[in-house]
């Protein structure tokens, strides 16, 4: 029998290991089942390459839990360890491996969700066992060995009678780790970490019906088979010419079963130089907000789940979408500052960029109709996309849609074209109309059609800063929602309009209405319009509205604190009613004029609320009575 001491300068290593990655104690499992993963396959070349005698047949790994005994069990059929590869292997290099991972991190191991993922190994079965013995029997011909230690640093190793060839490591539960002998927490895990381990997973067993036979000889028949808690091919190992459509959204419901809405697209993602990564990325539909938290997109490692949190590695605009990646190049046991500044993330990051922007180009080129049917659903994915990176909005500027109040959804190009003729304005700028909302803004979308416009409807929360930047890149180029002036002064001309009125009716007229109308809301404005248009009208500049919205998704900010509503009343002079205003005798029936028109106005731009809308209805039923 030998016994032997681990080492003895850092003899506090045990507690050091449970006290550390509180929060990660369950990486223990996935490290161990990492482990057995990684003996099967070595084993598996070893036997390619015609280094190991032995048949490789169908190798499973195993997890146990003996309630009895408080044990977990995880055991592997891969090419196991001879005594000294135990004393080389686990008391020697692991060993330092999880002392010198201790040593880096301790003081950072909290500050991000990465660290402690990987790098401490065999150890990590510490954090929830006070004894961990290894029985191993190498492919070699070799005595079978027994490690056996109680977490402190003596260990012993001695002979063991274990014939099949594998590795079984048995934990001894401690008892403050209860949970990991509950076969439903056992369950989580292994689903959590494991699900697509390139080795199949057996955990206890299921019972299964199948049918037997043709007709009246037809019966079911119940038998027991292994529970396979994995799927050892999924499809981001396949290649793209091995998987139809359905291949991926079926793929999609095994990733996210909580996951009832079909994905738009997806991306398959496949590269080994100059860094290696797989993956299959997915555009969701972003209507429920709860889901964007929870189901992300994925971090692998050469099948074992890392972390769901991919900050960093992926852009930040393409973390809404969801999927997995698969690379052996990721750095794992860093903090977040660091992968940010990895020269290989960025490569990495980079790609990712280029892959989505090369897809969508491809599906506007050969299958625009699905495009534009998808767009609303992708549209602040890519409009975040081409304002956070400048790459991907060089790319984008040609797929980029923008969809009209009729249904159409133009490039800008195309929309440039369309509207060159008629929406230039009288210094040479195309002047873009837009509206937010077609019910809210329909009296103003209604006269920028009937002028021959095109109006697109622009309602993503973020569109504004887009805008902002198209404007900035070209001079010529402006955008201008429908209601922030009057129609002849939307996209001004050289068509001046006859004013009915003369200036000193004008002078005489303004007063009179800035006497009722609340001076802190609204600025008065007298214009002379076409006589079919509306009497009283109420806008608000594009200027002072963009800002305000560019506030309230970030950024844009160039005032500091709140922005105030502020309004024009635009009065067109050449309308009947204004005539009338004008020409009303009666003090007390002006003012009910002036008061209801104003309303009216208020009304359509849904400003009008409360208790004045109360009293407006009231007022209007007198009126007809
Ligand atoms: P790593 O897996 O990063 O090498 P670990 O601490 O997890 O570090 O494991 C240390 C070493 O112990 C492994 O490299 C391997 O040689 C050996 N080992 C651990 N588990 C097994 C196993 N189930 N079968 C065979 N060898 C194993
Ligand atoms: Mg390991």
């Amino acid at each position: 029998m030998a016994s032997g001491k681990i080492n003895v300068a850092v003899e506090n290593i045990f507690p050091l290991i449970k006290k550390f990655l509180y929060s990660d104690h369950e990486i223990f499992l996935r490290e161990l089942v990492s482990n057995a993963t990684d003996a099967t396959l070595k084993l598996k070349h070893l036997s390619n390459i015609g280094e190991a005698t032995v048949e490789y047949n169908n190798p499973q790994i195993e997890i146990k839990i003996d309630n009895e005994k408080r044990t977990l069990h995880v055991i592997d059929q891969g090419l196991g360890m001879t005594a000294e590869e135990v004393n080389k292997y686990i008391n020697e290099v692991a060993f330092s491996g999880a002392e010198e991972f201790l040593n880096q991190y301790k003081d950072s191991a909290k500050d991000s969700g990465i660290i402690g993922h990987f790098g401490l190994g065999f150890y990590s079965a510490f954090m929830v066992a006070e004894k961990v013995e290894i029985i191993t029997k190498s492919h070699k011909d070799a005595p079978a060995a027994h490690w056996t230690c109680d977490g402190s640093p003596e260990y012993t190793l001695v002979e063991h009678d274990k014939t099949e060839r594998g590795t079984e490591i048995i934990l001894y539960i401690d008892s403050e780790s209860d949970e990991f002998l509950e076969e439903a927490r056992i369950r989580e895990l292994l689903t959590k970490y494991n699900k697509f381990m390139p080795i199949p997973i057996k955990f206890g067993t299921r019972e299964e019906t199948r049918e037997e036979g043709e007709g009246d000889d037809k019966k079911e028949i119940k038998e027991t088979v292994d529970n396979i808690i994995n799927n050892p091919n999924p499809a981001w190992t396949k290649k793209p010419t091995e998987l139809k459509n359905e291949d991926y959204t079926s793929f999609y419901h095994e990733l996210y079963p909580m996951q009832f809405e079909e994905p738009l697209f997806h991306i398959h993602l496949n590269v080994d130089y100059p860094f290696a990564l797989t993956g299959i990325l997915y555009f969701p539909k972003l209507n429920n907000e709860l889901n964007i938290q929870k189901d992300r997109i994925q971090l692998y490692q050469n099948q074992v789940f890392v972390t769901d949190n991919v900050e960093g590695i992926v852009p930040e605009f393409l973390t809404m979408l969801r999927g997995v990646i698969d690379s052996p190049d990721i750095p794992l046991n860093v903090s977040r500052s660091y992968l940010q500044a990895d020269g290989a993330v960025k490569k990495i990051s980079n790609y990712i960029t280029k892959k989505v922007a090369d897809k969508l180009q491809s599906i506007f080129k050969n299958d625009r109709e699905n495009l534009e049917q998808k767009w609303n659903d992708i549209k602040v994915v890519i409009e975040y996309g081409m304002l956070s990176e400048e790459k991907f909005y060089d790319k984008a500027k040609k797929f980029n849609l923008f969809p009209t109040t009729d249904g159409a959804f133009l490039t800008l190009d195309e929309l440039k074209e369309q509207t060159k003729d008629s929406q230039t304005d009288k210094d040479g700028k195309l002047i873009q109309l837009y509206a937010a909302n077609v019910a809210e803004q329909h009296a103003y979308i209604q006269a920028a059609k009937d002028k021959g416009y095109t109006v697109l409807l622009l309602d993503s929360p973020i569109i504004g800063h887009l805008l902002q930047k198209l404007e900035q890149e070209d001079d010529k180029l402006g955008f201008v929602r429908v209601d922030a002036d009057h129609i002849d002064k939307l996209i001004s001309k050289d068509e001046p309009q006859l004013s009915k009125l003369s200036e000193e009716q004008k002078e005489t007229l303004k007063p009179l209405i800035e006497a009722v109308v609340p001076k802190e809301q609204y600025t008065v404005q007298l214009e002379a319009m076409d006589s079919q248009a509306a009497p009283f009208m109420i806008t608000q500049p594009e200027f002072m509205r963009r800002m305000k919205e560019m506030q309230q998704t970030g950024g844009g900010s160039m005032f500091g604190g709140g922005f105030p509503d502020m309004y024009q009343l635009v009065v067109n002079v050449n309308h009947p009613l204004v005539s009338q205003i004008l020409e009303t005798k009666t003090q007390k029936k002006q003012e009910r004029l002036i008061k209801q028109s104003l309303d009216l106005a208020r009304l359509s731009q849904s400003l009008l609320k409360g208790e004045e809308l109360t009293a407006f209805i009231k007022r209007s039923f007198e009126m007809i009575k």
